[in-house]
């Protein structure tokens, strides 16, 4: 540190460059180093992520790395790291609104996957499970600690662990200090708190920085005021540079702003040693990565920081696209009140606006959306405006809305049709290039929750492929906003930037100017930028007159991300948005229905026809062959519980098959309105059970319904779906006994998992326990349902909470000549009996059932761990395992 000092002083060399000097000649000692060291060589074979590359996001991420496990020999192995990030924290209750919170937040935002973990939770725990020779699948690309004393307060040999770890896949530790302060030994790091905590700070960037990626120098930036209780206190970094080979990326400038001030003062200490809010070590001293925040964090500069520290420290698995494709739509042209709308100069304004913009983003243009019946309805100067729009239409995009900008969701096809042609033709009189397949929904009605006949009437009359909503799968929060394909219509996300029809002065907007620009810079419209590589913006025609207010914002804020950020501002047509934004995230393509019920805003834009009390109040699931039409046979006797109406008689396996595609308005057609206000009704499947996707699906739509499981033992269910096979595709050269303990042929082993997969009952009630509270989840053993009917019923009906229940003791008695129970008809005599046809295993030898026993023994073991969070019954069958 002195030596550094000294040699400024004497040079008289400005600090720029005697950082420099002094980060070549660090480079030059790490090169050295690892030339010597020939340790931790990356060669990255595949970079790849979310959102650069069409990839399957379950997909590993391979390099090879020559690791040289405590040897000087050397191997050639590769190691893969699953893109996960590992958030390790102490107290999830108090952290949780601080740091973890934000980070939480940030990183759905950037749909990236993490896991929290304590020290004492398994997912920590198991981490040194990674370092056995054998394992080349690192299960996590970075791990952050949530605070620093976490870390600090770890045994020495966790530490190792987790060092070892970062060392054999390439990964590094990022650490939050939080609140935490003192000296952490184990880096040499002192970390303080701020003489004066309220006076303004001004953090600037080491343009020389290695980790700069999305950042860029954009001079010094103001501390943001940060509400209490969210994110971290600003700290300080303190370290000896001429002690440890760290990197200062981001520093806090003494006082005021000082450019001259600075050189005056003769301060000891310097900034960029003592006032550190982001540090690096690129693994200098123990082939350990890491980057440490001391605070102040979220704010814009520590947010990209910590992009940028994403990025390197997972050695590019958690790489993001710097490409950001901006689409502005100017909705309602010709729609606004006297006073409101263009006059001829804002359109002149705003075609130079958009010659401006197109300089730094080549090919920019304003995206219009038109409804004709609103043409020359202002004051004379406005009636110019419309004539001088249209004289400049050729400059523009256009996309056409309705002619009256009704509400979609009120109208039927035909009046939607009769809308779309006029505004048509209106585009065809008066010169408007209809030159998109793209259109937005007047209103925000129709696009979702859907509207049928919305879509039809877009596939018919304008060939419409692409559209855009704020509004799924909600409104808010605004970073979970996503896409999705219907119908052949591509639905892309698209964001607010606080300019609406009720927001054309800067007076009108809350805050004012000031909070505008704070929006602006760094604030939320900055992060939404920074945040989304398709990102098409919403903005009205009387945004573009008066106060301008619309071409101030998106001006202001491409030039602060061309300042602050090294992100590629592109324009693309809306049709090439929906191919790189369906590319980029191909697992939205699938929508994910949600109840309209559950959204205050939904409900108003959604048919009023339409109604929740269709949908069904719970569903009776559970392997094939498990006795489902048992239960489904009982429950007919209570007339208040109603079963969907199949269309088919089949299932309508609306959350376990291709169907789901064909929207909600098909699924509710299933089922009839109640008549009488205490029935609700159900759905029994087969298929829902073993689905992968169905838990998720169905607590999407049903959030509060209630799911009822019969199980049966899962070597009865094998055997009856072997049964089943052999009846329906003649199987009757194999023997059961040879399909379920087939090792090696093919054809075997896919009958064997077919056969065998319904009954790991934990598995597949352990996806449904993912998305379902415990409390809305019974167990019935099908053998007490046969054994003692009227009591499984009677407490079957309480958990329903059922209005009216029926006493089962009055319905349903024992019959000894028919050895079973039966219905007791009104003239007291006996009437259906209910049986469960228990396939008869004739053919199961001794040593078969024996095998499958063993075979099932550890998913019945995880069953009896489920039975301490949904409480039933043990059957007879998990008893004996137990
Ligand atoms: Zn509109």
């Amino acid at each position: 540190m002195r030596i550094w000092t000294r040699i400024r002083r004497y040079t008289k060399l400005p600090f720029r460059v005697v950082f420099s000097l002094m980060l070549v000649s660090w480079i030059g000692v790490f090169l050295l180093f690892n030339y010597y060291s020939q340790s931790s060589t990356v060669v990255d074979d595949v970079v790849g992520t979310a959102l650069t590359k069409n990839v399957d996001p379950n997909l590993y991420y391979t390099r090879d790395i020559r690791w040289l496990p405590n040897s000087r020999k050397q191997s050639n192995r590769t190691f893969k790291v699953r893109k996960k990030i590992l958030i390790v924290q102490r107290h999830p209750a108090s952290e949780r609104f601080k740091v973890s919170h934000v980070l939480c937040k940030l990183l759905d935002g950037y749909r990236l996957s993490y896991e929290l973990t304590r020290v004492d939770d398994k997912p920590f725990l198991d981490i040194k499970d990674a370092l056995r020779p054998d394992v080349t699948v690192g299960k996590y690309s970075l791990l952050i600690f949530v605070d620093i004393k976490t870390y600090l307060d770890l045994k020495e040999k966790t530490k190792n662990t987790l060092n070892s770890y970062s060392r054999k896949f390439n990964t590094g530790i990022l650490f939050f200090t939080t609140n935490y302060v003192g000296y952490a030994r184990d880096f040499e790091l002192n970390v303080r708190k701020p003489e004066k905590e309220k006076s303004p700070l001004f953090v600037k960037i080491n343009s020389s920085s290695v980790i700069l990626r999305v950042t860029k120098d954009g001079g010094q930036a103001e501390r943001p005021r940060v509400p209490k209780g969210i994110g971290t206190r600003w700290m300080y970094l303190s370290y000896d540079p001429a002690r440890v080979p760290y990197e200062t990326v981001a520093y806090v400038l003494p006082g005021l702003p000082l450019a001259k001030k600075r050189r005056k003062r003769r301060n000891p200490m310097d900034p960029q040693f003592d006032r550190v809010t982001v540090l690096l070590d690129s693994g200098r001293k123990d082939g350990v990565k890491r980057v440490f925040f001391a605070g102040g964090f979220p704010f814009f500069v520590h947010t990209m920081l910590f992009l940028d520290s994403l990025d390197f420290l997972s050695t590019k698995s958690l790489t993001f696209s710097l490409n950001r494709y901006l689409q502005v739509d100017m909705d309602d042209v010709f729609i606004g009140s006297t006073g409101l709308r263009l006059r001829r100069e804002d359109v002149m304004d705003l075609l130079s606006v958009q010659s401006s913009l197109a300089e730094k983003i080549p090919g920019f243009r304003f995206n219009l959306g038109y409804s004709g019946k609103g043409y020359k309805r202002g004051s004379p100067q406005e009636d110019e405006g419309d004539e001088a729009i249209l004289e400049y239409a050729h400059r523009f995009t256009w996309f056409g809305h309705l002619y009256d900008h009704e509400q979609a969701h009120r109208f039927s096809l035909k009046n939607l049709i009769r809308s779309m042609k006029r505004n048509r033709k209106f585009a065809e009189d008066y010169g408007i290039p209809l030159n998109t397949s793209y259109a937005v929904a007047p209103h925000h009605s129709g696009v979702y929750p859907v509207h049928e006949d919305l879509y039809t009437a877009w596939n018919k009359v304008d060939k419409i492929t692409v559209t855009s909503t704020e509004e799924y799968p909600h409104l808010k929060p605004a970073w979970l906003r996503r896409g999705f394909i219907y119908r052949g219509i591509r639905v892309l996300p698209r964001q607010t930037c606080g300019l609406f029809t009720s927001t054309n002065f800067f007076k009108q907007i809350k805050g004012g100017r000031k909070a505008l620009d704070r929006s602006i810079h760094g604030g939320e419209l900055f992060e939404t930028l920074l945040r989304n590589p398709v990102m098409i913006i919403m903005t009205h025609m009387t945004n573009y007159a008066n106060d301008r207010l619309a071409q101030y914002t998106i001006t202001k804020l491409v030039d602060y991300v061309r300042k602050w950020t090294n992100v590629r501002l592109t324009y693309a047509p809306p049709t090439k948005l929906a191919e790189i934004y369906f590319g980029l995230f191909p697992q939205d393509k699938t929508p994910l229905w949600r109840s309209p019920c559950d959204d205050h805003r939904h409900l108003i834009i959604w048919d009023s026809d339409k109604t929740c009390s269709k949908l069904p109040s719970f569903l009776l699931v559970g392997p094939p062959h498990g006795g489902l039409e048992l239960l489904q046979s009982l429950l007919r006797l209570n007339h208040d519980i109603v079963q969907m109406n199949n269309i088919s008689s089949k299932e309508a396996q609306f959350f376990s098959s291709e169907n789901y595609l064909k929207g909600l308005d098909w699924y509710m057609d299933h089922f009839a309105k109640p008549s009488n206000p205490n029935s609700i009704s159900y759905e029994p499947s087969h298929s829902y059970f073993t689905s992968q996707a169905a838990p998720q699906r169905v607590n999407a739509l049903l959030k509060s319904a209630k799911i009822i499981f019969v199980l049966e033992n899962p070597v009865m269910i094998a055997y009856a779906h072997y049964k089943h096979l052999l009846a329906r595709h003649k199987l009757s050269q194999y023997k059961f006994t040879d399909i379920v303990t087939s090792q090696t042929n093919p054809e075997l082993l896919r009958m064997r998992t077919s056969i065998l997969r319904p009954g790991h009952y934990a598995e597949h009630l352990g996806r449904w326990m993912k998305y379902f509270n415990p409390n809305q989840m019974l167990i019935i053993d099908l053998n007490e349902l046969v054994s003692q009917p009227v009591n499984v019923m009677n407490q079957l009906q309480e958990f329903l909470a059922i209005e009216h229940p029926l006493d089962y003791h009055k319905h349903v008695r024992y019959s000894k000549d028919k050895s079973a129970f039966c219905e007791i008809t009104p003239s007291n005599t006996t009437g259906n009996c209910y049986r469960y046809q228990k396939t008869v295993p004739d053919s199961l030898d001794e040593s078969t059932i024996k095998y499958l026993q063993r075979y099932y023994a550890i998913h019945n073991k995880n069953l009896m761990r489920i039975n301490q969070k949904i409480q039933f019954k043990l059957p007879k069958w998990l008893q004996d395992i137990g």
